[in-house]
C-alpha cells in the first residue's frame, strides 16, 4: 500500500458522548476480569539473537534498555532527522513533545503508584526523568532538553544498543521486533501496520497547550503559589475577576478555530479536551476545571479570585511557562488575541501557540496480549502510545513490558505477565482485555485495578489499599521472576 494511502486504510471511529461511557464502564471493576486466552505465547519465534526496535521515542528507547539492560542486542531505528513529525523539534531520542510533566507522584494516586513500580523495575526513563526533575509540585516535571539529552547520550552509550537513523516502512520479518512508532508514526509504516492488523487502527487529534515567555508576563498581575499551599510556589496563577472572566470566556467560546478535515471532525479525546470545547458545555465549566481557583488566595485582593490561568515551569532556566490545561485548536491569531485578554498575560510573547496533532492507535484487544506481543505473531511486539495506552508514563510502561518480553523469547524463556493487582499489570490486561467494540487508549488508573477483597470505605483508604497490595504483589513478583 503506498504511504499515501495510510490515512485511509486506519479506520475511525466516532467517540460520543454515548462510547466514552461505555469505555468507562469497560474499565470499571464491575466488568473486570474479561477471560484473557494466551495463544501463541510458546510458538517459534525465529531468533538471530537480537531485537530490532522502531522508534526511538519514550517506549522505544525503554524497550531498547530493557533488552539491553538483559545482556540482548539490539538495533533501533529512529527516522528523525532524516523525517520528522508535526510535533517533534529535535534529533533528540525521548523528546517529550508537549507538557514536561509525568504527572502526579503521590503513591495514591495511580500516575504516581505506576511511576513508583517502574523505579522498582528499573526504568531508564524514570532515572533520566528524576536527573531531570524541576519543581512542579506534587507532579513529576523535567527539563525536556536535559532529560531528552540524557536518554539520548545513554542509549548511545550502551554498547549492545546500535541506533539507525532511518524510516522503518515495514514491520521487521523473521526477528523479534517491537514497534513503538508513537502517535505520529509515518505513514508508510502506518500503513504496513494498517495492513498487518485489519481495519483496527485509528487516528484521532490531540492538542497542545501555548508556552508564555516569563519576561512577557505581567508579574505585578499574576502571584506564585500552588493550591493548597501543596508544592510551595511552583506555579504562576494569572487571576481574573468576575468581569475579566465573562468578557474572556465569550471571547474564547466565539474565537476562530483552525480547520480540521472531515474524517478528524468528533475525534477528539476525552481526557485532552481543547478548552474551548470545554467551555462551550456551560458558562461555568472552565471555573469547575483548568481555570478553578479553589485553594488560591490573591495576595493583592486576600481574597480567592473569580478564575485563574495556572502557568507552569517548562524550562530548566524558567524563561518559558505554559498554560495549564489550555490545550486548543483556535487559529493562532485568535489565540494571541484571546489569551491577552487574560490581565497578566495582556502582553505575553508565546514561544508556541496550541496546535492540532494526529494520533495512531490500533484496537489493542484485537490484536494483542497482556505481555503487549501480537496475537498473530509471538514474536512481534508493540509498544507506547500505538499500542493503546494514553500517556507519557504508560508510554513508559509499555516499552518496559514489551522489552522485558522481547529480552525474555530471544533468551529462550516466556514475556512476564505482571499480576493483575500491579499498576503494570492493570494497564497491559487493559490493553489486551477490554472491550473491542468500545475501545479508547487509556491513562493508568485506579478502575483497571481488580476490586479490593475487603475494601475500605473511605475513598483515601481504599487507594492506598490499593497502592499497598501493588507494590507488595510486585515485590513478590520481582523475586520469582528470572528476569531480575
Ligand atoms: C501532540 C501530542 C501531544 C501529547 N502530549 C502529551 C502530554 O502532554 N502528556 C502526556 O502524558 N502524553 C502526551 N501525548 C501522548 C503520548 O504520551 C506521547 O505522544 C508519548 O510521547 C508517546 O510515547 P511513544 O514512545 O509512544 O511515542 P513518541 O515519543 O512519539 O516516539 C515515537 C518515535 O518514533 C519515531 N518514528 C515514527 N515513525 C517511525 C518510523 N516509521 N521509523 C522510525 N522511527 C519512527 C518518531 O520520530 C518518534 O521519535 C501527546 C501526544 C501527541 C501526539
Amino acid at each position: 500500500m503506498p504511504p499515501e494511502d495510510a490515512r485511509e486504510a486506519i479506520t475511525h471511529r466516532r467517540r460520543d458522548r454515548q462510547s466514552h461511557q461505555h469505555a468507562k464502564r469497560a474499565r470499571s471493576s464491575r466488568h473486570w476480569p474479561r477471560p484473557i486466552v494466551l495463544t501463541n505465547i510458546d510458538a517459534m519465534v525465529s531468533s538471530t539473537g537480537r531485537v530490532v526496535v522502531v522508534g526511538g521515542g519514550l517506549a522505544g528507547c525503554e524497550a531498547a534498555w530493557q533488552c539491553a539492560a538483559r545482556g540482548v542486542p539490539v538495533v533501533l531505528h529512529e527516522m528523525r532527522p532524516t523525517r520528522t513529525t508535526p510535533a517533534h523539534r529535535t534529533d533528540r531520542l525521548a523528546e517529550l513533545v508537549c507538557s514536561n510533566s509525568f504527572k502526579s507522584e503521590n503513591e495514591t494516586n495511580a500516575h504516581g503508584l505506576l511511576k513508583a513500580e517502574l523505579r522498582r523495575v528499573g526504568s531508564l526513563i524514570m532515572e533520566c526523568a528524576e536527573n531531570a526533575r524541576l519543581p512542579a509540585g506534587a507532579a513529576l516535571g523535567v527539563d525536556r532538553d536535559g532529560f531528552a539529552a540524557e536518554v539520548t547520550r545513554r542509549i548511545y552509550g550502551h554498547p549492545l544498543i546500535t541506533v539507525v537513523r532511518d524510516e522503518a516502512t515495514a514491520i521487521p520479518a523473521d526477528e523479534p521486533a517491537i514497534l513503538a512508532p508513537g502517535p505520529l508514526c509515518s505513514p508508510a509504516l502506518a500503513a504496513a501496520i494498517a495492513d498487518f492488523t485489519g481495519a483496527d487502527n485509528l487516528a484521532f487529534f490531540d492538542a497542545i497547550s501555548p508556552v508564555v515567555e516569563a519576561g512577557s508576563i505581567d508579574w505585578d498581575r499574576a502571584f506564585r503559589a500552588s493550591r493548597y499551599g501543596k508544592g510551595g510556589e511552583d506555579y504562576v496563577n494569572c487571576p481574573l475577576d468576575r468581569a475579566e472572566y465573562e468578557a474572556f470566556y465569550d471571547a474564547l467560546v466565539g474565537a476562530g478555530r483552525a480547520e480540521l478535515h472531515d474524517f478528524d471532525r468528533d475525534l477528539l479525546f476525552e481526557g485532552c479536551l481543547p478548552v474551548e470545547e470545554l467551555a462551550r458545555r456551560g458558562r461555568d465549566t472552565l471555573r469547575f476545571g483548568p481555570m478553578k481557583p479553589v485553594g488560591l488566595k490573591d495576595p493583592r485582593t486576600g481574597h480567592r479570585p473569580w478564575a485563574v490561568v495556572q502557568l507552569r515551569q517548562d524550562n530548566l532556566a524558567a524563561s518559558h511557562w505554559s498554560m495549564v490545561g489550555f490545550q486548543n485548536r483556535l487559529t493562532w491569531p485568535e489565540q494571541r488575541r484571546v489569551f491577552r485578554m487574560i490581565p497578566a498575560l495582556a502582553h505575553s510573547e508565546f514561544v508556541n501557540l496550541g496546535t492540532m496533532h494526529r494520533n495512531t492507535y490500533i484496537n489493542a484487544p484485537r490484536v494483542l496480549l497482556p505481555t503487549f506481543q501480537t496475537q498473530a505473531r509471538a514474536g512481534l511486539f508493540f509498544a507506547g502510545q500505538v499500542s493503546g495506552v494514553e500517556g507519557y508514563t504508560e508510554a513508559t510502561a509499555s516499552g518496559l513490558v514489551a522489552g522485558l518480553g522481547a529480552a525474555a523469547l530471544v533468551r529462550g524463556g516466556s514475556p512476564p505477565v505482571f499480576p493483575p493487582e500491579t499498576a503494570l499489570g492493570a494497564l497491559s490486561r487493559y490493553v489486551a482485555a477490554a472491550d473491542a467494540a468500545t475501545y479508547q487508549p487509556t491513562n493508568i488508573a485506579f478502575g483497571l485495578f481488580p476490586p479490593l477483597p475487603d475494601p475500605p470505605r473511605a475513598k483515601h483508604d481504599r487507594r492506598r489499599a490499593t497502592a499497598g497490595r501493588a507494590l507488595s504483589a510486585l515485590g513478590t513478583y520481582i523475586r520469582e521472576c528470572p528476569l531480575w
